[in-house]
């Protein structure tokens, strides 16, 4: 550790992403390490409707949604790193040498006003670090729909909510392309799917999803 990231620690002491508890260095505490969901290797990787093939590392429940959620207010960068992290890691593992760039679901222009950040993109911006690469904003939020886990309604309703709100930013940065899709979490997939089938009608060559979390089917 540097002197710069020693002080930096005493100044802004680094936090379990899942728990909130200060760690000695930053990443997941030795407690949520031994007590967090991760998904057993026969359902770390789903087919999403539409046959995108969806990979993530953890339940989505327990400390697990406790600190997702606390990421998704707080956009914290201790917990963008950790998380990104593990994104990385499962994604090395099971799509290793199936992309070569890497995008995330955006949220509308006026969500980030709001927020200030962008959840999937910091993930994804952590996740390139550990490759010293760079994701690419593909997509483009045009409409700001009521948020899926606002949805009383079935899958269903979480299509329609979706449907057609994504554009491609630029199809040429498109085009042939095989893309690794990054968000936070997937529950139906509706919104990945969507996302995946904008992305191979403006040309991508393959995509593929990581979540940090899944729900339980
Ligand atoms: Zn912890």
């Amino acid at each position: 550790m540097s002197v710069g990231q020693a002080v930096l620690n005493l100044l802004f002491p680094p936090k379990c992403p899942f728990c909130g508890h200060v760690t000695f260095n930053p990443g997941i505490c030795s407690s949520c390490q031994t007590i967090l969901p991760w998904t057993e290797e026969a359902y770390q990787v789903q087919m999403l409707p539409g046959g995108t093939p969806c990979a993530s590392p953890l339940w989505y429940e327990g400390p697990v949604r406790q600190g997702l959620l606390r990421f998704k207010f707080s956009g914290a960068s201790g917990a963008a790193e950790t998380l990104g992290g593990l994104i990385a890691e499962c994604a090395a593992e099971r799509f290793s040498g199936e992309f070569d760039t890497v995008s995330w679901v955006p949220v509308s222009a006026k969500r980030l006003r709001k927020r200030g950040f962008d959840q999937a993109e910091l993930l994804a911006r952590s996740a390139c670090r550990a490759w010293e690469t760079r994701p690419e904003a593909l997509l483009h939020k045009t409409a700001d729909n009521p948020a899926q886990s606002s949805l009383a309604g079935g899958a269903a309703e979480r299509r329609a909510n979706v449907l057609g709100i994504y554009e491609p930013v630029d199809s040429t940065r498109i085009a042939a392309r095989r893309i690794l899709l990054v968000d936070d979490i997937v529950t139906t997939g509706a919104t990945l799917c969507e996302c995946a089938r904008t992305l191979r009608e403006a040309g991508a060559a393959a995509v593929l999803c990581i979540t940090a979390a899944r729900t339980r089917p």
